[in-house]
């Protein structure tokens, strides 16, 4: 069994403060301070440049990706990490199309958080070759999985809702009509347990920012299946993908498996406060933190339905069909989830009118979580949020 409790004391969490964004930006691992202040001053500071070798630098890319892998259920060796999730999603992508030179269409959905769909309009756009992103309500992708579908790109949870795509059940079914996978993890990675190899996922991409604690400006993760590993053409073709970076060849020559998806150097500082992350997920079970997250999600649900009766559930009631996360609709939803940060609830507004709420199991238990509904049921019963100061949109919501 995971200890929760000691997991929650492996993070940096603001006395008083119901952190309940760690779906967006993962809390601080107290670790991360010191192992990036020993990075600096030691790594950096005293061995300089023989740091990529005697420090391991540029191995982390890849030990960090089987460390992520082991939460994504995939096989060694066969995760990379580096650069943002966009650009990986933009190499994914072009690798699987590549793979299917005669199809033309990429199947999406309108819950796809937008990054997602504006990398494959550029990526298209630059391919030249007539290809179609076809954007369809989440309910009716299979129904759209057709023979011409070259790739099936999704995001496992509604960045928005909380919803989840039965992952196994659509890659079944795009394999069935010749279709690849791209599955986006952003939502899913340290927030549910998914085994991309289990579910014959062809490519699978996420971030360590969110739920995975990594910091801001975390790098992302890759996954490319064994079958297509070293088949796929990268894309984004740099020399850390390459077979010999240090050989200097004029001609780009993959490296072999997933590493050929590492573009250049990689985010050593970022690197060393994922690694502590990494470390606090070692002390934890996927199935423990799943059943503990629709344990709180569920909680949640039931304790603001019974005190905030102008509140709308957004995501779905079925724990099982839910991500870690929890939203609510709300006329002035802009103004209220400001009120309740200023209250000491920090969740997030996502437009036009969405309260979004996440949990983590790691460091968010039932207390904070009673603590919440308190304090978010003031703000509503009172009107609290109906204040100027509360209506200035700010930049990052
Ligand atoms: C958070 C998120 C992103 C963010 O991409 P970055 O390049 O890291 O800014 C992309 N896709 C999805 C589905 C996300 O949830």
């Amino acid at each position: 069994m995971t200890d929760f409790a000691a997991t929650k004391a492996m993070f940096n969490l603001p006395d008083g403060l119901v952190y309940l964004d760690g779906n967006s930006l993962g809390a601080l691992p107290k670790a991360a301070t010191a192992r990036v202040s020993e990075m600096m001053t030691k790594e950096w500071g005293e061995r300089l440049i023989t740091s990529w070798n005697l420090s391991g630098w540029m191995a982390q890319p890849m030990t960090l990706g089987d460390r992520i892998g082991g939460l994504i259920g995939a096989e060694p060796g066969h995760v990379a990490v580096g650069d943002t999730l966009s650009i990986k999603v933009y190499q994914a992508l072009a690798a699987a199309l590549d793979l299917r030179p005669d199809r033309r269409v990429i199947l999406s959905d309108s819950g796809n958080f937008p990054t997602d769909l504006y990398m494959a309009e550029g990526l298209l756009k630059t391919l030249g070759k007539g290809h179609e992103l076809r954007v369809v309500a989440p309910e009716d992708v299979a129904d759209n999985l057709t023979e011409d579908v070259a790739v099936l790109m999704l995001t496992e949870v509604d960045y928005r809702t909380g919803r989840l795509h039965d992952m196994a059940d659509l890659t079944t079914k795009a394999h069935a009509v010749g279709a690849l996978t791209l599955w986006d993890l952003a939502h899913t990675a340290g927030a549910l347990p998914v085994d991309v190899a289990g579910c014959n996922a062809d490519f699978a991409v996420g971030c360590t920012y969110k739920y995975l604690n990594g910091g801001p400006g975390a790098p992302a993760f890759v996954y490319v299946a064994p079958r297509h590993a070293d088949a796929v053409a990268p894309a984004l073709s740099g020399w850390q993908g390459h077979t010999a970076p240090f050989a200097f060849d004029l001609d780009y020559r993959p490296a072999s498996g997933v590493e050929r998806m590492r573009v250049g150097t990689p985010p050593v500082i970022q690197m060393a406060a994922l690694e502590t992350a990494m470390d606090i997920w070692d002390m934890a079970d996927m199935t423990d933190v799943r059943a503990r997250s629709i344990e709180l999600t569920d909680l949640f649900i039931s304790e603001i339905e019974a005190t905030c009766p102008m509140l709308t559930l957004a995501s779905p009631r079925d724990g099982l069909h839910r991500g870690s996360q929890v939203s609510f609709r709300f006329e002035h939803g802009y103004a209220a989830m400001q009120a309740i940060i200023a209250e000491g609830v920090v969740g997030d507004f996502r437009a036009p009118d969405l309260l979004r709420f996440g949990f983590t199991p790691l460091y968010t238990d039932e207390g904070d979580v009673r603590t919440a509904v308190t304090r978010i049921a003031r703000v509503m019963n009172d009107k609290l949020w109906d204040r100027p100061e509360y209506k200035i949109q700010k930049a990052v919501t």
